[in-house]
């Protein structure tokens, strides 16, 4: 096509088309996995294909990733940027209940429509390279990780309390659950049931989880959750001998040995499995009678509880620092699922045990006094501060800091104690009683106990069923089907029981990046050399509302497969990047606020380049903004300016320097702002350069070249087609990112000397071709200058362009 024949007027529908078409045809984005000499694997998160459709948290997401991938490919690496689809789970389960339809029949359906719209946000995915998590092509490996978890005593199988959603109808993992509420369910409370469950063993990896942030190069708010969810405190288990009971002694965690001294009580969680035992003959009938009231109560009322409860059992324990009794109540502020489910309760210096001991009159002893306190002043409420022990026998004076070590230490030398660290991170759980997951690979035979399913059977298929709704029973709907779960032990070869629970759908995100570079190989999870070669990835970029359910989890999994000599790395990104999110008129979108946004509209009517570059002009990739309809109007206006540009592009002359030194200026400041995914910025910069091209022009040949090559990774199908009307033959993907000359830079700003009244007083700097008034506003505004000036009128003004400003009072 000649510059003649290109249209008059900038028409989107006709152009992303086009290339959309040709990039498919020319396999523009597939890339030669094996052969590549630069591999650059940029990541975006899988989405789960909701029937609703691609939202705009998709198409703010997924165009932000794939501009940094396009910007790496312009730099000359070889750039893989895979997509998948998250199609197992509880969402996708009851979107198939609602309907009445089966998700094997409505999955397929919804993946279509996902690729199709995902097609059309023009991302440079290599669709050669699909994962979908629900074909047995892909969950035959999930099912084949958990063996070889399985395998290495870190896929466990243990009764423990477990979250149930009564809503969800399955058990859900701590991840997911929010202040006790149900994730998917904000306003359903979550309970507490025990049951057998299959739970990864991730509290193994606790520490080596909370190490490796200090050298992983993520976002600090990502960072900040894991280590928070990990949670790692730091203190000293401490064993209380029971008074009735010689040789027998309680076990508790403590983050503040230093007061054991104040010790005056201890609390036991009513469920406590000594109980029972210790309860004397005379408080039974209370302490059973309180249990009774606390096992009704599901965990979130007790947590939000405000009003102290609890009833003494009788029993005592002597505090090891003092030597004194000191009765063990039960009480529902502790929780068995933290600890031990006990602890010593020290009233003066926290603050829940401060009203307890106030409500049933315990002694309150205070054994850390502040700065200008003493042993005996009185504490109105607990004191948790900073200060020097009293009332601490030998330990008296010592500051409150270096006494968690000297009392942990003492209480080691009398074998009652030792320092320890705790964990709030939990084992994850999961066995999920639902349908629409991959069946756990394990038969239970009663004569050989849990079997794992040998690799060479894998995948055990999930049947087609009928009835695969969940129930309140809380048995898995595969535990109704006797084709499914009735089985040969493959070790006796007697009658067996297939598992019937299925695995939790992070299970099935926790690795499919591992395989995407292996989707041709069938006969291992991995490929070996191409692992080697693409892994870990190089840039993921998501939600940081993902920041402990899936991200934790990618990085337990990839530490397990590491350590079972699978892969040769252990964290599986070298850089992650939370992005922002998009509200609308300031609140988040949600069907019920009837703000939702439908991408479908906006591609309609605009096209997806000016729809990309509007999200990413809304606010800082990584902030996110808000959503807005005035404004995209400005893109348009933009793309129209750039296509008229090149219609209008008369190479004869070289372009004038200014222009010049603008267009270097540009090149530098979107490469930056592309590098560091401020997407916004770099859009004002290239408005910025279209207007210095108006401004300073004509431009070159070169220039223009440049102007495209800066705005392809955000606009590329209008870009690609500008790049062709130029002559070129090959994609603009393949042209290089422009290097600029600093030459070009630093001479843009000059510094002024500024006299008043004949001498020095101040300098400035301003941009070369500041206009005089400018830099007259500028050299008033200087600080040391305004301080001659004293607020005097300016009787004369002379400015020395380049040189001098020179004020007459
Ligand atoms: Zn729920
Ligand atoms: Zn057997």
């Amino acid at each position: 096509m000649t510059m003649m024949e290109m249209s008059e007027r900038y028409d989107p529908a006709t152009v992303e088309a086009k290339w959309q078409r040709l990039w498919r045809e020319r396999r523009t984005n597939s890339v030669d996995l094996r052969g590549a000499a630069r591999p650059y694997y940029t990541l975006m998160m899988f989405p789960y294909p909701s029937a609703e459709g691609l939202h705009v948290g998709h198409a703010f997401a997924f165009p932000g990733v794939d501009i940094h991938g396009r910007f790496r490919r312009l730099q000359g690496y070889d750039v893989f940027e895979p997509i998948g689809f998250d199609a197992f789970g509880i969402h996708s389960e009851n979107y198939a209940l609602k309907v009445g339809t089966n998700p094997k029949q409505l999955i397929p359906r919804t993946i279509e429509n996902f690729r199709r719209q995902l097609s059309r946000l023009g991302l440079m995915v290599d669709w050669e390279h699909v994962v979908d998590t629900t074909s047995p092509d892909y969950y035959r490996w999930t099912q084949w990780i958990f063996l070889q978890l399985h395998k290495h005593g870190l896929a466990v199988r243990k009764k423990a309390a477990v979250n149930w959603c009564p809503q969800c109808q399955t058990v859900l993992a701590n991840e997911q659950v929010i202040d006790g509420y149900c994730e998917r369910h904000p306003d359903v409370r979550v309970e507490q049931r025990l049951a057998e469950q299959w739970f990864f063993t991730i509290t193994k990896y606790a520490e080596r989880l909370l190490q490796n942030l200090d050298w992983i190069d993520w976002s600090e708010t990502t960072k900040m959750a894991q280590r928070n969810w990990i949670g790692r405190s730091d203190g000293a288990s401490i064993e209380f001998p029971l008074a009735a009971i010689p040789g027998r002694k309680l076990c508790v965690f403590t983050t503040r040995p230093d007061t054991l001294f104040g010790a005056t009580y201890m609390v036991l969680a009513p469920e406590h499995e000594w109980v029972e035992e210790l309860a004397t003959a005379e408080q039974r009938p209370v302490v059973a009678a309180y249990r009774d009231r606390v096992a009704a109560m599901d965990l979130v009322s007790r947590r939000a509880v405000k009003e102290k409860t609890g009833v003494f059992t009788g029993a005592y324990a002597v505090n090891p620092a003092t030597g004194a009794p000191i009765p063990i109540w039960i009480a529902d502020y502790v929780l068995a699922e933290y600890g031990t489910g006990a602890i010593m309760a020290v009233p003066a210096h926290d603050q829940r045990d401060f009203e307890f001991a106030q409500v049933f009159q315990l002694p309150i002893v205070r054994v850390i006094a502040a700065e200008g306190e003493t042993a005996d002043t009185p504490l109105p409420a607990a004191y948790d501060g900073p200060g020097r022990l009293v009332n601490s026998g030998q330990f008296d004076g010592l500051d409150a800091g270096a006494a968690k070590h000297a009392v942990t230490a003492w209480l080691a030398t009398r074998g009652a104690g030792a320092a320890r660290v705790e964990y709030r991170l939990h084992d994850w759980c999961i066995s999920r009683q639902r349908y629409w997951g991959p069946p756990i690979p394990i038969i239970h035979c009663d004569g050989c106990g849990i079997v794992p399913v040998p690799e060479s059977d894998l995948p055990v298929v999930l049947p087609d069923i009928d009835d695969f709704r969940p129930d309140a029973s809380g048995v898995a709907p595969l535990a109704r089907v006797r084709s499914f779960y009735e089985v040969r032990c493959p070790q006796c070869g007697r009658m067996a029981r297939r598992e019937t629970d299925v695995s939790d759908t992070f299970l099935d995100s926790a690795w499919y990046f591992l395989r995407y570079p292996s989707t041709d190989r069938h006969d291992v999870v991995m490929d070996p050399e191409l692992t080697r070669k693409w892994l870990p990835v190089d840039t993921y970029i998501g939600g940081n509302e993902h920041a402990v359910l899936h991200l934790m989890y990618t990085r337990f999994i990839t530490m397990a497969l590491h350590d079972i000599g699978l892969i040769l790395f252990e964290e599986p990104f070298k850089k992650f990047r939370a992005h922002g999110l998009i509200i609308k008129d300031g609140a988040k979108m949600s069907k019920s606020r009837g703000n939702v946004v439908n991408p479908d509209q906006y591609l309609d009517q605009h096209g997806a380049d000016v729809f990309r570059m509007y999200m990413m002009f809304l606010g800082p990739y990584e902030e996110g903004g808000d959503f807005r309809d005035e404004g995209i109007s400005g893109i348009r206006r933009f793309l129209d300016g750039v296509w008229r540009l090149v219609r209008e592009l008369d190479a004869a002359a070289p372009a004038p320097q200014a222009l010049r030194r603008a267009t270097h200026r540009a090149i530098k400041k979107v490469g930056e702002d592309l590098e560091h995914l401020r997407y916004n910025t770099a859009i004002a910069a290239l408005m910025t350069l279209l207007n210095d091209i108006r401004r300073l022009g004509p431009p070159d040949r070169s220039t223009i070249e440049t102007l495209l090559v800066l705005l392809t990774p955000l606009a590329p199908h209008i870009c690609e087609e500008l790049w062709e009307t130029l002559g070129h033959t090959t994609t603009i993907c393949a042209a290089r990112w422009p290097s600029f000359d600093p030459a070009l830079l630093v001479e843009d700003t000059v510094v002024m000397a500024v006299q008043v009244n004949g001498k020095v007083r101040g300098r400035i700097e301003v941009a070369r071709d500041t206009p005089e008034t400018d830099v007259i506003a500028a050299a008033l505004a200087d600080e040391a200058v305004k301080a001659y000036i004293d607020g005097k009128p300016i009787r004369r003004q002379v400015v020395v362009p380049g040189r001098l400003v020179s004020l007459v009072i």
